[in-house]
């Protein structure tokens, strides 16, 4: 089974979420089984306390589970129905750990963040990506987050368990514009240099952007940030977000993601193809 970790640098809101789905959607337009996972660092259970004038409307999902918005663009984006079980929060993965603590599972032991939330976390996941080819694991917020560290730190432990081949980070960030209209690559080199402080090199950039990167920004972001040149993508405002998947496809996203995951629609047989 393969895996797509989606980090965010520089802000949140910048399109991580709809970058996540269109990767996953080229996959299933591919052929392969794709879900996601979306992480919520926050310490609600779940989004439906929570307040829609911060969040968005909270989504419904058919097993009556309230979660975050994003889960409704995996859904229509991926043509599947998730369960609250592929919205993992801090609220839930704390209160499992704790339970489980008072009913004497870790007797003898302290419980700590690392291994205990740690392994939950892991745990999540691997269980949501269960009879799928792909999963997609959006990670909610921003590189840096107080919040967000156990979850990067659970990803980190996650792809040195699995195979290399099996694993992808993509990390999305902003590219402004300067006032004389250059395409800035400044914040995307200081927010990949925070990722590597806590031990994560991504694999793919994708710079939100006005209009998409120029090859010369491409270039710059390849050298300061360690990726080839062909793993930089953009993605730029569009007026529709269901064209951001035709976008990143023109781009070539879908083509990379699978040779670096070797997966190979060829294999699969003729009819899911
Ligand atoms: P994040 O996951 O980074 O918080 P989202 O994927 O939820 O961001 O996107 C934030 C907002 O930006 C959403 O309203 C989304 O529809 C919009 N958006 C995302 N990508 C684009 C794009 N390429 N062009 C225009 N709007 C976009």
């Amino acid at each position: 089974r393969k895996f797509i970790f989606v980090t965010g640098g520089v802000m949140s809101g910048l399109g991580k979420g709809i970058t996540a789905a269109s990767t996953g959607r080229l996959l299933s337009n591919a052929g392969f089984d794709v879900t996601a996972v979306k992480i919520d660092p926050y310490l609600n259970v779940d989004a439906g306390t929570m307040n829609p004038y911060q969040h968005g409307e909270v989504y419904v999902l058919k097993d009556g589970g309230e979660v975050d918005l994003d889960l409704g663009n995996y859904e229509r984006f991926l043509g599947v129905d998730m369960t609250s079980d592929h919205n993992v929060t801090t609220g839930k993965t704390y209160q499992h750990v704790i339970e489980k603590e008072r009913a004497g599972d870790y007797l003898g032991k302290t419980v700590q963040i690392i291994p205990h939330i740690t392994d939950d976390i892991k745990r999540r996941i691997r269980e949501a990506a269960e009879g799928t080819d792909v999963c997609i694991v959006e990670v909610g917020g921003t590189v840096g987050d107080i919040e967000g560290m156990p979850y990067l730190e659970a990803l980190r432990q996650f792809a040195h368990e699995e195979d290399d081949g099996d694993i992808l980070f993509t990390h999305v960030t902003l590219v402004p514009y300067s006032k004389n209209g250059e395409q800035k690559t400044k914040p995307t080199q200081h927010s990949v240099k925070e990722l590597r402080s806590i031990g994560l090199q991504p694999d793919i950039l994708v710079g939100r952007c006005d209009n998409e990167l120029e090859p010369k920004t491409k270039e710059k972001i390849a050298l300061f940030c360690d990726v080839p040149t062909e793993a930089v993508f953009s993605n730029a405002d569009v007026d529709d977000v269901y064209h951001v998947p035709l976008m990143v496809e023109e781009e070539g996203l879908d083509q990379y993601v699978m040779e670096r995951l070797e997966l190979d629609s060829e294999a699969l047989p003729p009819e899911e193809r």
